[in-house]
């Protein structure tokens, strides 16, 4: 759980870096399974070889699970994993002789990677500004269920999906709905809008309308998934069974770089009817160390029984965040599920004003938190074009009700005293 610095101090790791370390730091059983690796065979290109290591983690991932997934192309990291699965749902419809589809359609407020395809989907507006005119034409962004910013005065849950849905089918139907490869999706949105759980029935709502119109549904787990949400996968508690998953961060758990990119059996046929393979390849994917790391952080989640301590020590962070925070006044709102908890800052609280965007209030608390030693993670989101203030919490799942105490009691300090200078 801690960070051991240069400058001999230390910092307790709230956020697992960006929501990767799962299991906390330095552990042993995983440094001798890469060592043992590197040993027998540290790099075959998957043109020719497969490995142990590599099956043997496709296998436990998605052998047993009902939700149909039936195949996983390790690659290195959550960018190179979501460019991938925009090609494969391009190959998809391409192998159905439906070439004319072209169009993606994500989300305000959504991050999907930094490379030029998957920047695209993103909304991430800062990190676009250079590229503009470079990025991947055909995709348009609706609007996210972020409930604190977009639900309206009144609205129920119900309503709010609703409208959302059909924003979503319109938006199908003004590109021409034969021309959209896939929706692609956070099922929890985590950097950019800051862990926001949509409201009971919106994901399977949209697989409603995504199946009306032939599209395929992406579902990137790249942050939220690998238990983070105290279910293996995210999107198990939505109630819904998407065609192609993305996961990276808890995959490797810090310990290598890995993704994964998870394939449902309808896409896997029809490239099995087809030309037989994805046209898509790197020369690191599956790398064998990478695989091995990967490999023992999931048999220590799966193990420890990991995943659904995930869920109970979210509730008891849920709690402390709600109780420590309540005399914040800048503090907006509280959300998340599991260990993945963001914590969003107003000027105003009851109209919601974000703070001058030149304070950089998030960032502020971010450093003044680490400075009492505990690190947690600044969010990156947009306002209706402004850029506004949150934090994020996602620590290792091993992390004990007594740190709990310290991360929250710790942001509450931080956040009293920016408060103090910019309220
Ligand atoms: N997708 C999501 C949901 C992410 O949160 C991220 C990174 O934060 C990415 C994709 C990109 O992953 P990477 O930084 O490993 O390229």
């Amino acid at each position: 759980m801690h960070l051991h610095l240069s400058n001999g101090r230390a910092a307790t790791d709230a956020c697992g870096g960006a929501a990767v370390a799962i299991i906390g730091h330095g552990n042993q059983e995983v440094q001798n399974a890469m060592i043992k690796q590197a040993q027998k065979v540290s790099y075959v290109h998957t043109q020719s070889y497969s490995t142990p290591v590599a099956e043997e983690l496709a296998d436990l991932i998605l052998d047993g699970t009902p939700h149909g997934l039936e195949k996983a192309l390790f690659l290195g990291g959550g960018s190179e994993v979501v460019e991938a699965a925009m090609k494969l749902a391009r190959q998809y419809h391409f192998e159905r002789n439906d070439a004319d589809r072209m169009h993606f359609v994500s989300r305000k407020q959504s991050y999907h990677g930094n490379t030029m395809a998957s920047m695209s989907v993103s909304s991430n507006l800062a990190r676009k500004v250079p590229y503009k005119g470079f990025e991947y034409p055909h995709v348009s962004h609706v609007t996210p269920p972020y409930a604190y910013r977009y639900k309206m005065d009144g609205e129920t849950d119900a309503q709010f999906t609703d409208r959302l849905l059909r924003e979503l089918e319109d938006e199908f139907l003004r590109v021409g709905p034969s021309k959209v490869i896939a929706f692609i999706a956070e099922p929890i949105i985590g950097a950019t809008a800051g862990c926001v759980v949509p409201p009971a029935g919106y994901l399977a709502g949209v697989r409603k309308v995504c199946d009306k119109y032939g599209i395929l549904l992406i579902l990137d787990e790249v942050m939220c998934g690998t238990g983070r949400t105290g279910t293996f996968f995210a999107f198990e508690q939505e109630h819904v069974v998407p065609d192609i998953v993305t996961a990276a961060k808890g995959l490797g758990g810090g310990y290598a770089a890995i993704a994964g990119l998870y394939v449902h059996g309808r896409v896997i046929d029809a490239l099995r009817q087809g030309s037989q393979a994805l046209n898509h390849g790197h020369t690191y994917q599956a790398h064998p160390v990478s695989c091995a790391a990967a490999l023992a952080v999931q048999k220590i989640l799966k193990g420890d029984g990991l995943v659904d301590r995930c869920r109970e020590m979210g509730v008891v962070l849920e709690k402390l965040l709600r109780s420590e925070l309540a005399e914040c006044k800048s503090v907006g709102d509280i959300r998340g599920r599991g260990l993945f908890w963001a914590v969003e800052f107003v000027r105003d609280g009851a109209t919601k004003e974000c703070f001058d965007p030149s304070i950089g209030f998030g960032a502020k608390v971010t450093q003044a938190s680490f400075e009492k030693g505990v690190a947690v993670y600044p969010g990156a989101g947009t306002v209706d074009g402004v850029k506004g203030d949150h934090v994020l919490l996602a620590p290792p799942y091993t992390v004990t009700e007594e740190e709990l105490v310290t991360i929250c009691r710790t942001l509450k300090e931080s956040v009293l005293s920016q408060e103090a200078q910019y309220l």
